[in-house]
């Protein structure tokens, strides 16, 4: 009996050639972006020990509770973690090379990230994020910067319609008063609760708020807002915050019970959403997160940071973006000193820029001209026996009307090098 094809695993895709140019649009854009803001890259192993994870971003989060893909190093036995986020491995970095010694840093990171959750539109067990965070800044001016940045990035990809919400979490004194107060009006409800959100209410009350689920909507929507108990330097920065916002023309909403779904946020939280994308239409989220670098064993450090979804953003971008290009050329060659050459004249038209696909694995003319029309190519570039002969090729158009031309290697490269852009 023949095996089953092995499929890839659920909730993890292949981005295929048809949609991998649409990502290679996505990430050059980005690249550009980022370094016009003056951040620079870095990238850290997919997988961490699980301690890092479950002191980052909290016990008791929908993430380590339920989330991460974890097992056991069967060669020493330690616990290893998938990464199911970008922040907590980039701090772990930060502090092991000393990079705040010399002083704050702009960095950003880009890749896989997984969670075992229930695969659907939008919303995967292997996805990708782009993340960014400035360690060694109060703000609120680098929170504006990164909203700002933000705006900028949506308008490049010509993005409409993206809703930006804020909230602030206060300083860790405000947000300790808030979890009391909230966890009194969470267990008003008694009963009205099911268990695994009473339990959720003694563990970690602020969860209960990132809650998707439809019946604890209006409970959340009439809860106590962490707004109205702010202290004097939380209230400052989000006030200030809002004007540096409003002075850029940047348009957002207050979500006073907007907390995010990672333990280690403080003072500005930021999501921005479309309603585009149905049920998953979180596209990028971040925040201050000023406990995390001492939590962690480092000096103490403000910082801030967000990640955004790539594929909830391709999903978004799929008419806007540019079509794949087709090289310029297809090299068709037959006979023993036409496929030697052929191999020397691609190499050369590499050399100046025009991008060539050589026919490989023989075949008579006549299926290679139909392989180069296939591919797409502007022009076929032929050398047969004959033209191997006199040191030439010949041009002809595939995309266009015109004649065939037989010209010397060298007339033909230029030809080809004025008509490429
Ligand atoms: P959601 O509320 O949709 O579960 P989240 O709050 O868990 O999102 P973050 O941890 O803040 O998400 O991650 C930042 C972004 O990464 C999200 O806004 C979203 O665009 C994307 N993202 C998160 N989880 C997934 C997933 N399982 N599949 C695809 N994209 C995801
Ligand atoms: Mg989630």
């Amino acid at each position: 009996m023949k095996d089953e094809n092995i499929q890839a695993i659920r909730g993890m895709s292949d981005v295929l050639p048809s949609q991998a140019h649409l990502w290679e649009y996505f990430e050059d854009t980005v690249r550009a972006w980022l370094q016009s803001y003056g951040y620079l890259n870095i990238r850290t192993p997919i997988l961490e020990k699980t301690e890092l994870f479950v002191r980052s971003i909290g016990e008791t989060t929908d993430i380590v509770e339920k989330q991460m893909y974890t097992f056991t190093d069967q060669l020493n036995g330690e616990s290893l973690t998938l990464r199911p986020e970008g922040t907590a491995s980039c701090v772990r970095a930060v502090l092991q090379h000393n990079l705040l010694y010399p002083g704050p840093q702009r960095l950003y990171y880009s890749g896989p990230m997984f969670r075992h959750e229930r695969p659907q539109q939008g919303r995967y067990r292997q996805f990708h994020q782009i993340g960014v965070e400035a360690l060694g800044f109060p703000g609120p001016d680098i929170d504006a910067e990164h909203i700002i940045m933000c705006t900028r990035l949506w308008n490049k990809f010509g993005l409409r319609d993206i809703k930006l919400q804020i909230n602030t979490l206060g300083s860790m004194d405000c947000r300790a008063r808030y979890r009391e107060r909230l966890k009194k009006y969470l267990v008003s409800f008694g009963s009205k609760l099911d268990e695994a959100v009473r339990n959720r209410v003694e563990r970690n009350p602020l969860r209960v708020l990132d809650s998707k689920d439809p019946a604890l909507q209006p409970i959340i929507s009439d809860a106590p807002r962490l707004l109205d108990d702010l202290d004097e330097a939380s209230r400052k920065h989000f006030e200030d915050l809002q004007v540096m916002l409003r002075h850029a023309g940047i348009e957002f909403e207050i979500a006073p019970r907007l907390v995010r779904g990672l333990d280690y946020y403080n003072l500005t939280v930021f999501e921005w959403t479309t309603d585009k994308l149905g049920a998953q239409g979180t596209l990028c989220a971040g925040g201050r997160y000023d406990g995390l670098v001492e939590q962690m064993s480092g000096k103490s450090t403000p910082a801030c940071g967000y990640a955004m979804g790539i594929e909830r953003l391709l999903a978004l971008l799929q008419e806007g973006a540019p079509a794949a290009q087709p090289a310029d050329v297809y090299l068709v060659h037959q006979g023993e000193a036409a496929d030697k050459l052929a191999l020397k004249f691609a190499e050369k038209l590499r050399d100046s820029g025009i991008h060539v696909i050589l026919h490989c694995g023989g075949s008579s003319f006549k299926s290679q001209m139909k392989r180069a029309d296939a591919s797409g190519a502007r022009f076929a570039v032929i050398i047969g026996d004959d033209e191997a002969q006199s040191q030439q090729a010949s041009l002809k158009p595939l995309r266009e009307a015109g004649e065939q031309i037989r010209a010397g290697l060298k007339e033909i490269a230029d030809m080809l090098r004025k008509r490429h852009v």
